[in-house]
Parts: C-alpha cells; sequence; structure tokens
C-alpha cells in the first residue's frame, strides 16, 4: 500500500498529521473576488498551516478549477508539507462557462482520472489534450467528483461512474464535494452500483449538517465524514462541531472522521489579507477539541484516519 503524493508515493506511516481538505490554487465562477493564484502568498499561507502542526495535506482544488501542477510543488516545497492532490472534477455549477469537461462521456472522464493518477495531472485542464506536452510531472493521489442538494445533472451521474470505475480498478480513494448532502444516500448507493467500495469514500463537508445519527447511517456504510467547518461561524459554532465529533466517537464512529477546514477563498486567506487563515483549524479550533475528548483520539484521527482513506496498491 502506498499514498501517492505529488513528490512520488510514500508509506502510509510517512503521512503524519493530515488536513484533508484545502486548495493551494482555485478559480471558480462561483467565487467571484475570492480566486487564490498567487503562488507568493499561497506559499505562506501553506507555511502558516505546517507551522500549525500539519504534515501533510489534501488538494481538493479539481479539473478546470485553476489548478497549478506547475507551481504546487513549491508550495510543498517552501512549506515543507506532502501534498496529496486531486483528480476528478466539481459539481456541474462551477462549470457555469461551459467547459469542455462537462461534455464527456463516462469512459472519456475515466480514461482522463486514470491517466492524471497513473501518469500526470494536465498542465492546461481547459483543452483536456492528453499527450505528453500537456502532462506535468506530478500525479493525483485521489478522484474527486461534486453533488449539489439537488438531484445529480447528467454531468455529475457520468463524474460518480467514472470515479467509481476508476476507484474500483486502481483503488484510489474518492472524495465527494456536498453543500448540505440532501442526495447523499442515492449517490452512495449509485456509487456501490457502479462497484466502488465505501470504504474508499470520503463526504465532504457533511459537518454543515451537524446530526450525529446522520451521520453514524453515513460511516455504518464504510464511508469517511469530511469535517472542515471550523471557524467557519457562518455555519456552525465550533462547540457545535466538538460535540459533533465526540459524540461520533461514542458511537463508535471515531475511525471514520477525517478534518480539514477548507478556508478555499481569498477572503479567509491571512496572506491574501483575509481571515481566519489556514492556521485557525490547528492553532484554535484542534485544542478544543482535544480538551473535550483526549489526545491520543485527536492524533489518531489527524494521522491513522486519512493514511487509511487515501492508501491503495496502485
Ligand atoms: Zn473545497
Amino acid at each position: 500500500m502506498i499514498i501517492r503524493t505529488i513528490a512520488g508515493d510514500i508509506a502510509p506511516e510517512k503521512l503524519g498529521r493530515t488536513n484533508y481538505h484545502e486548495h493551494a490554487f482555485q478559480v471558480s465562477p462561483l467565487l467571484p473576488g475570492d480566486e487564490l493564484t498567487s503562488k507568493e502568498k499561497s506559499g505562506n499561507e501553506f507555511l502558516r498551516l505546517a507551522k500549525s502542526g500539519f504534515d501533510s495535506y489534501v488538494d481538493a482544488t479539481p479539473i478546470g478549477l485553476g489548478r497549478r501542477p506547475d507551481l504546487i510543488a513549491e508550495i510543498a516545497n517552501r512549506s515543507g508539507l506532502q501534498v496529496i492532490h486531486a483528480t476528478g472534477v466539481h459539481k456541474e455549477a462551477h462549470y457555469a462557462n461551459g467547459q469542455k469537461i462537462t461534455q464527456l462521456e463516462v469512459d472519456q472522464l475515466a480514461k482522463l482520472f486514470a491517466y492524471e493518477l497513473q501518469t500526470g495531472i494536465l498542465l492546461d485542464d481547459s483543452t483536456l489534450l492528453i499527450n505528453e506536452a500537456n502532462t506535468s510531472a506530478i500525479k493525483a493521489g485521489f478522484i474527486k467528483f461534486g453533488i449539489s442538494d439537488a438531484p445529480l445533472s447528467a454531468f455529475e451521474n457520468r463524474a460518480l461512474q467514472a470515479s467509481a470505475v476508476v476507484s474500483a480498478k486502481t483503488g484510489a480513494a474518492i472524495m465527494i464535494h456536498t453543500d448540505s448532502a440532501s442526495e447523499i444516500f442515492p449517490t452512495l448507493d449509485l456509487l456501490e452500483e457502479s462497484g466502488a467500495n465505501l470504504a474508499r469514500v470520503v463526504v465532504a463537508h457533511i459537518d454543515r449538517r451537524p446530526d450525529s445519527r446522520f451521520h453514524a447511517e453515513i460511516a455504518a456504510r464504510g464511508a469517511y465524514l469530511g469535517y472542515d467547518g471550523a471557524g467557519r461561524s457562518k455555519y456552525f459554532a465550533d462547540e457545535v462541531l466538538v460535540e459533533l465529533f465526540a459524540n461520533l466517537v461514542e458511537l463508535g464512529f471515531g475511525a471514520n472522521v477525517l478534518f480539514g477546514a477548507d478556508v478555499a477563498r481569498s477572503s479567509r486567506y491571512v496572506e491574501y489579507g483575509g481571515a481566519p487563515g489556514l492556521e485557525y483549524l490547528g492553532n484554535t479550533f484542534l485544542p478544543k477539541l482535544r480538551a473535550r475528548t483526549s489526545d491520543e483520539i485527536v492524533e489518531k484521527t489527524l494521522t491513522t484516519n486519512p493514511a487509511n482513506w487515501l492508501a491503495f496498491n496502485p
């Protein structure tokens, strides 16, 4: 088993403390004015993340949303963080400008995701040209797709099927973007029908609906729960998320939780002039979590859980 970082494959024990969901670079028509495009500013922000106690992070920017495979190694080198990068796509609303990716069939999407996992992430992912000149030196380490609260669009359905096929074939992990996860059970059913193993899947942003019984139902199917709302009182206070985690541990699903913060916007990155920044999770939220549970439980949640989710046998 290995974990595929942008600098090569590593043993799962080498992953260390891992933030399961952030973005070094991101551009989306859904987030005007909140672009993450500066190598210097993002580099400094990820240095803050490293200093707040992390060894690794998962970069969740998928195809067509401003990934920078040419710059991401510099973010890793500057911060010392190990980076596991996404292939795959977001929910359809992020491609409102009619990008070519939304026209691809299941087999074409699957070919593209597998290529980025096994050969390299495309340099220009607007052309989607699969050739050597358009291939970067870094490989993706997991597959992402997105759903909203509406039933899946035709494109989202094709992306789900392609993710399932490639995960079944390669063993690679899957991340599902959700809004408030109202479609999560039909989505998990479809993934299974398409051949995916739900033990390879994390449901991101699920703490926007902090209902421990709902979470236990998802975890009972084998999937991971992505908690990434720390420091975002727009959704829920940190205390709500701390209690949610404590409940899941009590229900026996502590091994299914992954922590990140999906800060994701320049208006929330300190180095771009925003707040609370990537350091909030480690410096402010995790101490509250340790006080409510234990150092040992939190440590395991930050190291063993993401290693289990990400490790595969390519
Ligand atoms: Zn995200």
